[in-house]
């Protein structure tokens, strides 16, 4: 018997689904069979075959192929990357209650086939599209992770080893808030190592500053915008972002990652999916990590999940 199996499937081929089956074949030994849906069967199928010729030149062996949603009942994570683009003059509602719809024929199916996994939502605007997961499957809380701001970090401390000529693994600091334009990094949290960032910048006899941080802040939360006036959409980074967050689970990591994970209490909120630091292992969230914030930060926090309260709101589920 075969007891190391790991299946994941993916649903929505796209540009952001196919980045991150890309980035599972080429690291490697993160599962064993991969499943692709999409609405457009034919675009699933050319990608598993894409897919299976590169296989030869893989770190370790893989069963890709297009499926259909019973082959989610003995898988062990669920990525949704499925969405439909924004139509000219559609308005940001009007686009999420369409992706509503999508998720309602992707999600129905999915619990129906006997799944009893972990979904993990990359789906934008991530937050409210994890909480959609959440209410349709009705899966524990723990089971159903969005993204959140993991690429936003990732994006963070990339700059922030820019900046002070530090490897980026060496850099501990976290975008929080909703995974879009009320996200912030709480400043007070920002590390070198064991050393708090807010010293290194009151230390005159350097040339950091605060208002470089701020600036720094501003890029990450500005980089999808940069990125799809330049080519159209981002993919890459997700790809990758949705690839450590599976890495994490079926690894039993207990990684620290910043996804979208329902708050009971946490950050004096309930209910909403949002952007926290997270313990992430083989049963999804073991635990939200409170961060202690400033009385400033945990305004913006709670302004970010207003944001995001307010849209579900807007939503006939
Ligand atoms: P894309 O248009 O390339 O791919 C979307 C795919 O979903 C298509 O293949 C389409 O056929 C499929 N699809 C649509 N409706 C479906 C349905 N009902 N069932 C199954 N499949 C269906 O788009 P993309 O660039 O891959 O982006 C996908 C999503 O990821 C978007 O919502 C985008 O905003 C989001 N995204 C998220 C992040 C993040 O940080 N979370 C970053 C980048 C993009």
């Amino acid at each position: 018997m075969n007891t190391d199996r790991r299946k994941v499937v993916l649903i929505g081929t796209g540009m952001v689904g196919m980045s991150f089956a890309y980035a599972l074949v080429n690291q490697g030994g993160i599962c064993n069979e991969l499943v692709l849906i999409d609405v457009n069967k034919l675009r699933a199928q050319g990608e598993a075959m894409d897919l299976n010729h590169g296989l030869a030149f893989a770190k370790s062996n893989m069963k890709i192929y297009a499926g259909e949603y019973k082959d989610c009942k003995d898988a062990d994570i669920v990525v949704i990357a499925a969405g439909v683009a924004q139509k000219e003059g559609e308005t940001r509602l009007d686009l999420l209650q369409r992706n509503v719809e999508v998720f309602r024929s992707i999600v129905g199916p999915v619990v129906k086939s006997g799944f009893d996994g972990i979904f993990l939502v990359a789906t934008n605007p991530v937050d409210i599209m994890t909480r959609v997961t959440y209410e349709l499957s009705r899966f524990g809380s723990s089971r159903v992770i969005g993204t959140g701001t993991s690429l936003d970090t990732a994006r963070l401390r990339y700059l922030l080893g820019d900046y002070f000529t530090v490897d980026p693994k060496n850099i501990h600091a976290y975008v929080i808030g909703e995974h879009g334009d009320s996200e912030f990094v709480p400043l007070s949290q920002v590390m070198l190592a064991t050393k708090p960032v807010s010293t290194i910048l009151a230390d005159d006899r350097n040339e950091y500053c605060v208002d470089d941080m701020k600036q720094i802040e501003e890029q990450v939360r500005t980089a999808a915008y940069k990125i799809i006036e330049a080519k159209r959409a981002t993919y890459y980074g997700i790809g990758m972002a949705i690839t450590r967050i599976v890495k994490a689970i079926l690894g039993d990591e207990n990684s620290v990652l910043t996804v979208s994970a329902k708050l009971c209490g946490e950050y004096g909120a309930r209910d909403i999916f949002i952007g926290v630091p997270t313990i992430i292992g083989r049963n999804g969230v073991k635990e939200i990590l409170e961060l202690t914030l400033t009385d400033e930060e945990q305004k913006k926090f709670h302004a970010s999940g207003n944001v995001l309260r307010e849209y579900f709101d807007g939503l006939t589920l």
